[in-house]
């Protein structure tokens, strides 16, 4: 009944996890949930303001499928001023959250069988978004040493004829590892010579810990020409449930991904866009509050984590994730399919803690633990894996 396309999509882990602690908790249990990436902050006031006076002056009727045309400015000012790309309001897209973003420029680019070229570990929804668009996803094993960053070469050995697309997540999610200007240009030199296009997703950008931050369509005009930037709301200003995102690159993709989402959606909801309108304009200053706070939570987990012997993780240098390698355990568990999954569910059970297990990012030799949440949370979250894995 079902369409074939759908044989081989697995249901989101993150969301899974997410849906399983809240059904847990309301059950009373005391879960500490290290799991969903989803900042513990409210929206700023000013973004909500900007929401109810939308709503009080009836703006809401069908506007542009691509975005309201005063977002897309911000939007157009935003990425000139921080991130010194210059793009032209038709060449910015508003869509339902980043995931949309990214959806809309897989059906705009992809044919069926193109090859689209995922570093791992990954976002756990780029593999499922490609096979669902009707591409194939095709992963490249990285290097722990390189913080699992993908290096040109890398890249060059997994080229095919059918290479379509590069999937490039920075910060990392689930590593926050943070590419250097050299690395993303020689990435880009390698993109340019094998008519390569690049989603570059910077939704964790504004949550940047490392001196330096490049966006790689600011690398040059050539590099920009090949790039699809995709950002959004829902992790620099704690928007997640408004659903704003969006999608920047050039106009002739732009306008393919509006003629998509004007199809599929018409457009996001008009009072989540002045929300996401005011967000922009009115909220610098909440915003990096709440990366200083990400920012200490993460100098205290690492400091936790690093007493713990047999575990080893990335130094994160932006989003809010520590990726942990857990494979010193791996003798002691008896498990039929994936490890990780093996070692959280038995976290979960016994020291109620949820973390995301590895192979979600497709390394089945880690789990990924978040710290968008309180500071206790996070300090007894890590003390309950010290005593788990020294239970073990
Ligand atoms: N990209 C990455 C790397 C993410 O972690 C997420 C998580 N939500 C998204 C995209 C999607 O974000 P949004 O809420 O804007 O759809
Ligand atoms: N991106 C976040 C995460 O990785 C939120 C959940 C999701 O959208 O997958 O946990």
């Amino acid at each position: 009944m079902l369409s074939k396309k759908l044989s081989n999509i697995t249901p989101s882990y993150t969301i899974g996890i997410s849906t399983k602690v809240n059904e847990l908790k309301s059950q009373g249990i005391d879960i500490i949930n290290l799991s969903i990436g989803e900042p513990d902050f409210f929206t700023p006031d000013a973004a909500k303001e900007c929401a109810v006076n939308a709503i009080h002056a009836n703006k809401s009727k069908y506007d542009d499928a691509a975005g309201l045309k005063a977002l897309r400015s911000a939007i157009k000012e935003k990425l000139k001023k921080e991130n010194n790309i210059d793009y032209d309001i038709e060449e910015i897209v508003v869509s339902s959250g980043a995931k949309h973003a990214i959806t809309n420029t897989l059906i705009a680019l992809l044919d069926d069988g193109d090859e689209v070229i995922i570093p791992k570990p990954y976002w756990v929804s780029y593999s499922e978004m490609v096979k669902l668009t009707g591409g194939s996803p095709v992963f490249i094993k990285t290097k722990k040493e390189n913080d699992f960053k993908l290096t040109a070469s890398e890249l060059e050995e997994s080229i095919s004829s059918k290479s379509k697309l590069l999937f490039i997540t920075n910060p990392s999610n689930p590593t926050g590892a943070v590419y250097s200007k050299e690395e993303l240009s020689d990435i880009v030199d390698v993109c340019l010579k094998n008519n390569i296009y690049i989603i570059s997703d910077e939704i964790y950008e504004k949550i940047c810990y490392a001196d330096e931050y490049t966006s790689i369509a600011s690398l040059s005009k050539e590099a920009k020409e090949i790039t699809v930037t995709i950002n959004g709301l829902s992790k620099s200003a704690a928007m997640t449930g408004w659903r704003i995102g969006y999608s920047a690159c050039t106009r002739k993709i732009a306008k393919a991904i509006g003629a998509i989402q004007g199809h599929l959606v018409s457009h996001p909801s008009t009072i989540a866009q002045w929300s996401a309108y005011g967000a922009l304009t009115l909220c610098r200053d909440e915003m990096a509050k709440m990366v200083s706070i990400y920012k200490s939570r993460r100098d205290r987990a690492t400091m936790l984590l690093s007493k713990i012997n047999k575990l080893s993780f990335i130094n994160p240098q932006g989003a809010f994730y520590l990726f942990i390698d857990i494979s010193k355990f791996k003798d002691s568990f008896n498990f039929s399919d994936s490890f990780s999954i093996a070692f959280c569910d038995k976290l979960l059970e016994e020291y109620k803690v949820a973390v995301v297990p590895g192979i979600a990012f497709g390394m089945d030799d880690f789990i990924r633990i978040s710290y968008a949440c309180d500071i206790s949370d996070v300090e007894e979250g890590i003390k309950r894996l010290k005593d788990f894995v020294e239970s073990i």
